[in-house]
């Protein structure tokens, strides 16, 4: 995008596209201006670190059985009123608690913790990766460095360049498709057409893609949203596994009832008319 103001910095990790006085923090509150250019703030400030089964990604058919070290900084660049995580998410610098990491770090302790407890490598989640792409991105290549994988879990908002940049680095992903359309995105303040074209392209780059929707009562429960999700899946392969999870009350939603298990259940059986491989989480 085109800066007409010299003074600032304009981002270009996501189609926010935040344009930042010297010193100021993006939306995401992950990304700051410093020198003339935007940077990750969050790079190696580590919030959250454990070794899931990777079943809990959610991945369902990539390693099953096996765990993954799991590790999250803060910020997101979307606003999801029913965030799971939103203690980091939705955080920066000045009020997250973090740990320093440096990626060197990170993977030689990915690799001892195969040593001793079984493991793949480093999965990057619980807070949104792509805000602190640079860090994946040289964390992946330490991990492969050392024999290991790489575990993607994102919302997939982010330009193309970032993910065409991360893409050949990343053994699997799972990305959150969230709703059937725009209209849904502006809610969670998001970009449906970005969300998409990411699945397609790690898709295409080789990576192992599994995509999650959580069903929000209301806002997209119908058979009528959830066949139109399972029909831009797809579009880019129907093998493409789909987990369909139920929502519990969080965060701006904490009063709201959950999704009922029947719902999901009938969902999964609406999207299996176009997809191979439907699973349903949360029930
Ligand atoms: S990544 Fe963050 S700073 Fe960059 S455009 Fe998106 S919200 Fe703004």
């Amino acid at each position: 995008m085109q800066n007409k103001d010299p003074r600032l910095s304009v981002c270009s990790t996501c189609p926010r596209h935040c344009r930042l006085n010297e010193g100021a923090t993006g939306f995401c509150r992950a990304r700051r201006a410093e020198g003339g250019r935007v940077v990750a703030a969050n790079y190696g400030k580590i919030t959250s670190i454990a070794l899931d089964p990777i079943e809990k990604k959610p991945i369902a058919f990539f390693h099953p059985g096996e765990n993954v070290l799991s590790v999250g900084s803060f910020g997101c660049n979307l606003r999801c009123p029913f965030c799971q995580n939103d203690s980091i998410s939705q955080c920066g610098a000045d009020s997250a608690r973090y740990q320093s990491a440096t990626p060197a770090e990170l993977a030689d302790l990915a690799l001892r913790v195969r040593r001793e407890r079984g493991n793949i490598g480093l999965a990057y989640t619980y807070n949104e990766p792509l805000v602190g792409w640079e860090f994946v991105r040289d964390c992946a290549k330490e991990v492969r460095a050392r024999g290991m994988l790489n575990v993607l879990v994102s919302n997939g908002c982010a330009e193309a360049s970032v993910v065409e940049e991360l893409a050949p680095l990343i053994d699997a992903a799972n990305i959150d498709l969230k709703g059937p359309s725009q209209e849904y995105y502006d809610w969670v303040g998001g970009d449906f057409a970005a969300v998409c074209r990411t699945v397609r392209a790690l898709h295409s780059a080789g990576c192992h893609v599994e995509a999650t929707t959580l069903v929000v009562p209301g806002r997209n429960d119908s058979d009528g949203d959830i066949d139109a999700i399972a029909e831009r899946i797809e579009s880019v392969s129907p093998d493409i596994p789909l987990h369909v999870t139920r929502f519990f009350p969080r965060y701006q939603m904490a009063a709201a009832a959950p999704t009922s298990v029947a719902t999901v259940r009938h969902l999964a059986d609406v999207a299996r008319r176009r997809l191979s491989r439907v699973l349903v989480g949360n029930c």
